[in-house]
């Protein structure tokens, strides 16, 4: 491994940073102390080994084997968030959370980010968003190390986002991101973010261990085929008519209060977690014929 100023772990197992609260060890843990130890290891570090950078870990099954790669988690030194006139500059170990708060302080609306428990890095990656806003729409640029270790920008072109999705590089680690929002009244973004944030208390498992929405909600033609007559179906919807609502494996279970959420209800395998949502997506294809996609990203290789 090359030399560095940050901090780099063998064989780190990686459940206590993941939401879910599973997952194998990382070959190697690296802990960058800013950018430019990051850029410095990616450089030196041969290009063959493969590098997976991770946020806090709230959109992920680490499978129960864990990951034959370096794996980058950004802490001080990349958690910083500045005002600067009309735009936000946050770093890519910052919350959301944190970044809505500061944002809406300024009187910028970033609320959005407030219920996403995710930090920026894994924003921008992921595309993430809530109540019809998404990373995207705010988005002025992000600064990223590539995997052979030079600090680029990268526009919204570059990373062309789609729903939940990017063309970001693999191995490529965002270090930083500048949004422009639209102005608000403090007091009344305030206001929106506890709402918004009662709201997700009254509907979703918010005090669990989960990786929010499983599923992606589907969406496509109905029966008839014809061109205008589209459904807009929600996966909990035909989850609950599959009669998968509540439904175990293991220490994994589909949410009784809101039954597209994936549970570790204490002691789950990444199997248990993995072979549910697998046994949903068949019980709901038998019985709809729909086919419902991951939302949570699963990596990592299966116990051996
Ligand atoms: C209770 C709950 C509610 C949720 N609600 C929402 C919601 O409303 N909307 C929504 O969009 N998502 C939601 N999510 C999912 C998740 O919070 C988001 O996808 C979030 O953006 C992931 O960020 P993270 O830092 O946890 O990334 P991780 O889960 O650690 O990683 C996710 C992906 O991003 C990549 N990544 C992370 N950081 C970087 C980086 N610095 N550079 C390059 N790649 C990186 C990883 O390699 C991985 O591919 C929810 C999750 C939970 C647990």
């Amino acid at each position: 491994m090359p030399e560095t100023r940050g901090k780099l772990t063998e064989h780190r197992v990686l459940s206590d940073l993941t939401w879910l609260r599973v997952g194998g060890p990382a070959d190697w843990l690296f802990q960058p102390a800013d950018v430019e130890d990051l850029a410095a290891f990616l450089r030196d570090l041969p290009p063959e080994v493969p590098v997976f950078p991770m946020g806090v870990g709230s959109n992920l099954i680490v499978r129960d084997g864990g990951l034959r790669a370096v794996v980058i988690r950004m802490g001080r030194g990349f958690n910083y968030i500045e005002i600067e006139g009309d735009r936000v500059r946050a770093g890519a170990a910052a919350l959301d959370a944190h970044v809505a708060r500061k944002a809406a302080a300024a009187g910028l609306d970033l609320t959005f980010l407030r219920t996403i428990p995710g930090a920026i890095g894994g924003a921008v990656r992921m595309n993430a968003g809530c109540y019809g806003i998404y990373t995207a729409d705010h988005f002025v640029e992000a600064t990223a190390v590539t995997r052979a270790g030079e600090v680029v920008t990268l526009t919204a072109g570059d990373l062309n986002f789609r729903y939940r999705q990017t063309d970001l590089p693999e191995g490529w680690v965002i270090v930083e991101a500048v949004f422009a929002p639209p102005r608000g009244e403090a007091g009344a973004l305030e206001a929106r973010m506890a709402e918004q944030l009662a709201r997700r208390d009254a509907t979703q498992p918010s005090r669990e261990r989960t990786a929010g929405s499983t599923f992606r909600n589907p969406a496509g033609f109905s029966s008839t085929g014809r061109a205008d007559d589209v459904h807009d179906l929600k996966a909990w919807k035909v989850i609950d008519d599959a009669g998968m609502r509540g439904a175990r494996i293991g220490g994994a279970q589909m949410s009784e209060k809101h039954s597209n959420f994936l549970i570790n209800t204490g002691g789950a395998t990444a199997q248990d977690l993995e072979a549910l949502g697998e046994e949903v997506r068949k019980r709901v294809f038998q019985n709809s014929g729909i086919e419902l996609h991951w939302e949570i990203m699963r990596v990592g290789e299966p116990a051996p």
